[in-house]
């Protein structure tokens, strides 16, 4: 079976690369261009259907939810419930990184479940169930390493984050700096260094990276770099032991590309929100346009219980210096396993991210923002709620705190400055040039909240 990348350089447009143009308002060989230059992804794995996510330069900037068990809280009903809250609230993609519980039948519902792309740490189950079976999941058998790819893929996996890139080379800048504040923060990243350490042996991903590649092109599967010694406190960030793994991880996107496996890089954890420019001008500059994956950046390491706000004001800088997949982080962030309001709550702060992200990265797609302007600016309470991100919350908010002039709301209530400038401009509003332009404009119409 070809890949989409594959193709793309065939100049064949796919069934998927045509889904991405319509829904992103580009011609279908621009999408298939940057599909072959390994600049756009699309995950897709034809064992299952799904929506068609274009996600890379020039695209919307889109949002992952991860869901999945843990060893002290496994319910499948509660992870299937958390998929369709991702789905219902937006979320492009879902990561399903379970390790508590059946993994396999905990991954066949949820993949079962949902529409949306779904993506995993398949060093999770290697691990986890080494541990269970053996009491110690340094003795994993890397041979299982490989099986356990395989069998997610074949069941339809479109997207794994596959730590490739923490070598010898990259535990040793750790060592040499005198480890870090923040320690290791990724759990799949922590088992691989682990192991490593325990059998003295290099990454066998790295070691044997083509024939992950070669598994992730028989299913189409695009393979995330993943950034397993991503920074975990803002004192870490871009220190030598993150940027050896980022170094590699650019590296080998640039040869998974070059053998037709599309390839992203993930990255960077904790940043100080001065560092996030540099941080993705590297990403891009270092793997040759890879589409970037973020986590966060978590912008400062206090935020606990609010950690989807700090992750979101770390999102829209991310996604406005060119980031372009960004990974919820929910409330529960750093104290328990998500529920599903912390679900909600976290796709809706990261949506809500990617798309402030978004204005300042697409100045000529910022139109659907004139039209809410100008629905507040009328009081057209109706055709305002309409385009909202968030009408549901929106309207109980209002309809809480009702004013006496329905015109106005309850903040300035007869002091509405909206009711009082529409008085004093209502003959400028009647020849309304600024509707006319805004009317004219034929990306207004196109741009969807
Ligand atoms: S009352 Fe104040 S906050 Fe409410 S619509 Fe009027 S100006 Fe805006």
């Amino acid at each position: 079976m070809e890949t989409q990348i594959e193709l793309a350089r065939q100049m064949v447009v796919t069934a998927e690369m045509e889904q991405v143009a319509i829904a992103e308002n580009f011609p279908a060989d621009v999408i298939r261009q940057a599909v072959a230059d390994g600049h756009i992804v699309i995950p897709a794995n034809p064992n299952r259907r799904q929506k068609a996510v274009g996600i890379g330069r020039g695209l919307r900037t889109k949002v992952n939810a991860s869901i999945g068990t843990s060893s002290d809280i496994s319910d499948i009903g509660l992870e299937l419930a958390k998929a369709r809250a991702a789905e219902e609230e937006g979320a492009d993609t879902l990561m399903e990184l379970s390790t508590g519980g059946d993994l396999d039948r905990v991954r066949r519902e949820v993949l079962a479940g949902c529409s949306l792309p779904v993506g995993t740490v398949p060093l999770y189950q290697a691990f986890a169930e080494t541990a269970r079976r053996q009491r110690n999941p340094n003795l994993l058998d890397d041979e299982y390493l490989f099986e356990v790819i395989e069998r997610q893929l074949s069941d339809g996996i479109s997207f794994m984050a596959i730590h490739c890139g923490i070598n010898r080379f990259s535990i040793e800048r750790l060592r040499k700096q005198g480890f870090r504040y923040g320690g290791l923060v990724s759990k799949g990243g922590t088992f691989m260094v682990s192991w490593m350490e325990y059998n003295n042996r290099e990454n066998p991903l790295y070691e044997q990276f083509d024939r992950v590649c070669a598994l992730m092109k028989k299913y189409d599967a695009v393979l995330s770099l993943g950034n397993g010694i991503r920074a975990g406190a803002i004192h870490d960030s871009h220190d030598r032991a993150q940027m050896a793994e980022m170094i590699i991880n650019c590296e080998l996107a640039e040869i998974g590309r070059d053998m037709g496996c599309q390839t992203m890089v993930e990255g960077p954890g904790h940043v100080p929100l001065d560092e996030i420019e540099g941080n993705i001008m590297l990403e891009k500059r270092m793997s040759g346009g890879a589409p970037y994956y973020v986590l966060g950046p978590l912008p400062a390491d206090s935020g606990a219980g609010y950690d989807h706000i700090t992750a979101a004001i770390g999102a829209a800088n991310s996604a406005r210096h060119g980031a372009d997949l960004i990974c919820y982080i929910t409330p529960a962030e750093h104290l328990a396993l998500p529920n599903v309001d912390d679900v909600r709550e976290g796709v809706r702060a990261t949506r809500l991210a990617a798309r402030i992200g978004d204005i300042a990265k697409y100045p000529d797609r910022r139109d659907h923002e004139k039209r809410v302007a100008l629905a507040r600016r009328d009081s057209d309470w109706q055709e305002h709620f309409s385009l909202l991100m968030f009408p549901e919350k929106a309207l109980q908010i209002r309809r809480s705190r009702m004013p006496e002039n329905e015109v106005t709301c309850t903040m300035c209530g007869d002091f509405c400055a909206m009711e009082r400038g529409q008085a004093l401009f209502k003959d400028d509003i009647a020849g309304d040039k600024v509707r006319r332009k805004a009317a004219a404009c034929p990306a207004t119409a196109a741009v969807q909240p």
